[in-house]
């Protein structure tokens, strides 16, 4: 096991790879700004090691600083949690080089699945369903692109194979704007992520986003750990998610779960990831794959048992995967409200002090958050302050349990959107299950 891991992050994620460092006997440096010293993470980790100023680009984006802090404390391991340099290439590849063991896949791999029409076509060569697309980065030549358009059949979407958080992405209707969008979204392309490269995809109009999260050690051996719903999303940015994804067809579900077990073989995975997929009339149709812990895997460690972050933990040690697939079985509902600290209707960022923290609890309710009384929410980073996750035997049990927590849960002294969440929940089309991934920007008449 690794003896001492440099946690490369911060709020609740940093507390959340912290607590499983302990559980395996993990010593802990925690990394922080200069404005998160009081990180509740930073107070209870064995060593603490300020990396610089609070502008992230200076600190926890700083690759020799965090480097630097791996070396100053001995440490034998650096985990990225997610954000920041977790899918960073280039980082996962100077830890390494520096003698120390990343806690993620290999940098190879980061790449391959960072540049999307690399990813896609890894994906289709090992048999998991992709969008009809333009199968590459589209030709200049207009005439082919005006092809490639009619084959797919409008409408299409223009994307960046370099794009990442939502950006990077342009519809087309008809034929008509179909040449001077590739030509907006090539220079924003190239001026947001220094590479102009586009490909082209079907459009899917009222999709689901539906996720699969896989466990691979790199020596051969892969699990699912089934699927999430990541639909209610404002933004491109999920607001609540739930384990396992309801109303699914189930034969292609089956297909498709083996399908990203297959893939994470072919491609040697290593450590936790999760293949993205829009989901549309009973069909699946791979976007992305993330390669590292996402933000919403607690609702999976609920329904399967398992715990995700002590798994990256023992897969970077070296060791085998101990999980056998017939083992994971889906037990009960799991859903995860993102709690924010900003205002529910307009979506304002809220920073600020908390005056006072109540976390909900009782049977089958998890609060990862790293807040308590008197803490202050800084400016400078994303406002997600704790995750309210709730667990039942059945759906309507844990969404049940989901609205009683989010009644008791107090953060005074700043905003926050638990109304948001509260109006959700007794929403009748988001209870019944199923809802696409439009759904919530239409009924906060956006
Ligand atoms: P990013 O890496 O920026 O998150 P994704 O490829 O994951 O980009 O796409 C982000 C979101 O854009 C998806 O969740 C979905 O809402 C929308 N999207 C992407 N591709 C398509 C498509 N082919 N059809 C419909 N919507 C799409």
């Amino acid at each position: 096991m690794l003896d001492k891991v440099v946690i490369a992050n911060r709020g609740e994620i940093a507390l959340r790879i912290l607590r499983a460092c302990k559980e395996l006997d993990i010593k802990t440096v925690a990394i922080h700004s200069a404005a998160d010293r009081d990180l509740m993470h930073v107070r209870l980790a064995d060593e603490a090691v300020c990396i610089g100023p609070a502008p992230s680009p200076k600190s926890y984006l700083n690759i020799p600083s965090i480097i630097s802090a791996a070396e100053v404390t001995d440490a034998v391991g650096i985990h990225p949690g997610y954000g920041f340099l977790a899918e960073n290439a280039d980082f996962a590849e100077q830890v390494e080089r520096s003698g120390f063991t990343f806690i993620g896949p290999k940098a190879d791999t980061i790449r391959l699945m960072g540049d999307k029409v690399s990813a896609i076509e890894a994906m289709k060569k090992a048999g998991v369903p992709t969008v009809p697309g333009s199968d590459g980065s589209l030709p200049e030549d207009s005439e082919e692109v005006h092809k490639i358009a009619q084959r797919i059949g409008y409408p299409v979407i223009i994307k960046a194979a370099a794009g990442g958080g939502g950006r990077g992405m342009r519809v087309v209707h008809s034929e008509a704007s179909l040449i001077s969008s590739i030509h907006v979204t090539q220079s924003e392309a190239a001026a947001a992520f220094g590479d102009d490269t586009v490909y082209m995809e079907k459009y899917l109009e009222n999709p689901r986003h539906v996720e699969v999260q896989v466990l691979a050690d790199g020596q051969g051996n892969a699990v699912h750990l089934y699927d999430r719903d990541c639909s209610m999303q404002r933004r491109h940015q999920k607001v609540v998610e739930e384990a396992p994804a309801p109303h699914l067809d189930p034969e292609a579900r089956a297909q498709v779960l083996q399908s990203c077990v297959d893939a994470c073989i072919e491609i040697g995975y290593r450590g936790a990831g999760t293949f993205e997929f829009l989901y549309e009339n009973g069909g699946f149709y791979f976007i992305e794959m993330n390669t590292r812990v996402q933000v919403e895997h607690p609702v999976t460690e609920m329904i399967t048992g398992v715990d995700i972050v002590k798994e990256q933990l023992r897969i970077a040690s070296g060791m085998p995967l101990s999980l056998k697939q017939e083992d994971i079985k889906v037990q009960g509902h799991s859903f995860e409200c993102r709690i924010n600290a900003e205002d529910s209707k307009t979506f304002l960022p809220s920073p600020g002090t908390i005056k006072h923290f109540h976390a909900p609890g009782g049977n089958g309710i998890r609060v990862d958050s790293h807040l308590y009384n008197g803490y202050t929410v800084p400016p400078h980073y994303d406002s997600l302050i704790a995750k309210l996750i709730s667990f039942a035997e059945d759906r309507e049990t844990a969404l049940k349990r989901m609205s009683i927590a989010l009644d008791e849960m107090l953060v005074d002294g700043i905003r926050s959107n638990i109304p948001l969440q509260q109006e959700i929940m007794k929403d009748a089309k988001f209870q019944e299950g199923g809802v696409n991934i439009h759904y919530l920007e239409k009924k906060l008449g956006l």
